[in-house]
């Protein structure tokens, strides 16, 4: 019986949203005020980049901006390693803009989920990753989020996982309308130190210790996880460690 365990990343593994940040720090908030109420969140963050890249911000600005948001210390030691990101897909183009792509392309294959932005359906991003995982075998999922768009994902869990939503937070408040609509687990947190002790303990308690200390010096080692072959497509399969 082994444990996969999936994080969300904006209000989730960083207390805040980096979309935001990056808008705000480099001064495209008129803008991103101006277009939020008609654009989908995903291109509206394209459109965001190009005016930056207009204002003469270049990629190690975003890159810089990015560095300096504050990540919670016990997150980082709450997290090994990463072995697998799916993310939407982005590419610096020719005269060095940062172009922010759709998960799913609308227009070509949509992913018809009525719960879900038009550029990414987590749930079946989520089914994807179960899918091969537990056809070696059964594993236990834990599913960490805090946003609208981490509900679907967490309805896919069954009654042997467990769902993680940040406290206070729209996963939170959707899962607590509709208790019986979810059959994994609940375990709340409202911040880093939270998160982090209660994730060890359900960790600890679905490996048993010895073979959790045997993970971790694994782990330490030279953080090597299975990789989970769920975004080939779109998203890395290595094993990224977390600078400490
Ligand atoms: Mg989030
Ligand atoms: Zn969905």
């Amino acid at each position: 019986m082994g444990v996969v365990v999936i994080f969300d990343f904006d209000r989730t593994i960083i207390e805040i949203d980096s979309d935001n940040w990056v808008t705000t720090q480099l001064g495209a908030s008129s803008l991103f005020d101006l277009l939020r109420p008609s654009l989908p969140w995903n291109s509206l963050m394209d459109r965001v980049m190009t005016e930056l890249h207009s204002q003469g911000k270049s990629i190690d600005d975003i890159a810089n901006s990015l560095k300096t948001i504050y990540l919670d210390p016990h997150i980082v030691s709450a997290i090994n390693c990463f072995t697998d990101i799916v993310t939407n897909p982005s590419f610096v183009d020719k005269e060095g803009k940062l172009r922010i792509l759709p998960y799913h392309i609308s227009s070509v294959s949509p992913h018809g989920c009525a719960l879900c932005p038009p550029n990414m359906c987590k749930g079946k991003i989520i089914e994807k990753i179960m899918k091969p995982v537990n056809a070696e075998e059964r594993k236990n999922f834990i599913y960490l989020g805090d946003g609208k768009g981490d509900y679907c994902p967490s309805l896919k869990l069954t009654n042997e996982d467990y769902v993680m939503p940040r406290d206070k937070y729209p996963l939170s408040n959707l899962i607590s309308n509709n208790p019986d609509l979810i059959k994994a687990k609940v375990y709340r947190w409202s911040n880093g130190e939270e998160l982090e002790r209660t994730l060890s303990e359900l960790i600890n308690k679905l490996l048993g210790r010895d073979q959790l200390n045997d993970n971790l010096q694994n782990l330490s080692g030279e953080c090597k996880l299975e990789a989970i072959p769920a975004s080939s497509e779109e998203g890395y399969s290595v094993a990224i460690p977390v600078p400490r």
